[in-house]
């Protein structure tokens, strides 16, 4: 079995998902008292958090590098970072280690095409939503047709990320939301919704609405089993 990295704590709430993920999925796969042979570190988010939203991706970078370089020199065999929207400086982060990182909108785009899906749905944070390192994958990797939230909706998805649910903080009110904007993605032609974002999928669940939703935790966590069992 591979070592999987976990680049954790953005936010710590969506690591945890991801641990208990990994190890349900290896013990699924192996049987006994099997778990997953895992090296983590786990950043301090707030001063990520505020870097963000300063637009210093220089700044988030130069962490998350050093972070990734902890990891590798731990003993990871690949690298898992555990949230969407610091893949915008995944390229910065690939530059400084030897290994390899599993991309999560790769992860995520492999189960759309699988299930047949053309043009899907993305909520994430603002960040995630309007800038290109993301949509721009989707569409020129795998070819698919993106649609985000309008300019409020997206306001409102992107201040329950960081102002309720990075808290551990899941409330109803904000799933009725996250509900109208995924029925409204559907009404625009999106064949399923992406829950772009690590801790959406503790608010919003499938069984809450016809619309197809993939979970990005679920799926990257299945994709570090899959690959840390593989034989290469
Ligand atoms: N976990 C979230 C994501 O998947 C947001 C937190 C962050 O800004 O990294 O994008």
């Amino acid at each position: 079995m591979k070592t999987i990295g976990l680049m954790g704590g953005m936010s710590w709430e969506s690591t945890v998902g991801y641990y208990r993920a990994i190890n349900e999925g290896i013990k699924r796969e192996l049987g006994g008292l099997h778990s997953g042979q895992i090296v983590m570190h786990s950043v301090d988010f707030e001063p990520i958090k505020q870097l963000q939203h300063q637009g210093d991706w220089a700044g988030t970078a130069t962490i998350l590098a050093a972070s990734a370089q902890s990891i590798q020199a731990g003993g990871a065999d690949f690298l898992v970072i555990c949230t969407n929207t610091m893949h915008i400086v995944a390229p910065e982060i690939e530059a400084a280690i030897q290994i390899p990182i599993l991309h999560i909108a790769d992860a995520t785009a492999e189960v759309l095409l699988a299930e047949g899906v053309g043009t899907v749905g993305l909520l994430g944070t603002a960040f995630t939503m309007e800038e290109d390192f993301y949509k721009g994958r989707l569409t020129d990797k795998f070819g698919l047709k993106v649609v985000t939230p309008n300019a409020d909706d997206r306001k409102v998805v992107h201040d329950v990320i960081y102002q309720e649910l990075c808290l551990g903080s899941f409330q109803d009110h904000s799933r009725q939301e996250y509900l109208r904007i995924i029925n409204e993605l559907a009404q625009q032609g999106a064949e399923a919704v992406i829950l772009g974002c690590t801790e959406i999928g503790m608010l919003v669940k499938q069984e809450d609405t016809e619309t197809l939703l993939c979970d990005t935790t679920a799926i990257h966590a299945a994709k570090a089993v899959e690959y840390a069992l593989k034989t290469d």
